[in-house]
């Protein structure tokens, strides 16, 4: 759960990716080298502003800015947008059960926009699982953007003491 990775120093791994053009590895793959390393930022305190924090990268000298919101400010975001997220999910459920087995007009319609609905609200959980309370360049996981902005995977990556 990304939640118990979202620490009140968090620790990050901004990404420079090297390559202009996609590297040619194996047919019909290509491939984008990132180089950077983990760097540990200290969020602000719940109710105090949002901090800027300005990326240290290891290849260039234009690293992007974010803003990088509390640890129970970031929570809130994410309970109140995977809230909504099940609730689209759930009447989107509901419009296609009701088109399946209720007398409705245009039952077509109804299993329709269920059907969209349930998948509008399945992709904005799927969104929240990559927010960690960071707003800025580089932190979908999809692209290949100049700046990629990640918590890292090695869970022996603490910030020190
Ligand atoms: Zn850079």
């Amino acid at each position: 759960m990304p939640s118990s990775k979202i620490a009140p120093v968090q620790t990050v791994q901004l990404m420079h990716r090297k390559n202009f053009l996609g590297r040619y590895a194996g047919w019909n793959k290509i491939a984008w080298d990132y180089v950077g390393y983990v760097q540990h930022v200290r969020r602000p305190q719940d109710g105090d502003s949002v901090y800027r924090w300005v990326g240290d990268c290891a290849v260039c000298s234009n690293p992007p800015t974010y803003r990088v919101y509390s640890v129970a400010a970031t929570n809130r975001v994410l309970k109140v947008w995977n809230t909504a997220a099940g609730v689209i999910a759930l009447l989107g459920l509901g419009a296609i059960l009701l088109g399946i087995f209720a007398p409705v007009d245009n039952a077509g319609a109804w299993i329709g926009s269920g059907v969209g609905a349930v998948f509008l609200g399945l992709t904005a959980i799927g969104l929240a699982i990559d927010y960690f309370g960071f707003i800025g360049p580089g932190l979908s996981s999809s692209g290949h953007p100049l700046h990629r902005l990640v918590l890292p995977d090695d869970r022996d990556l603490s910030p020190p003491a």
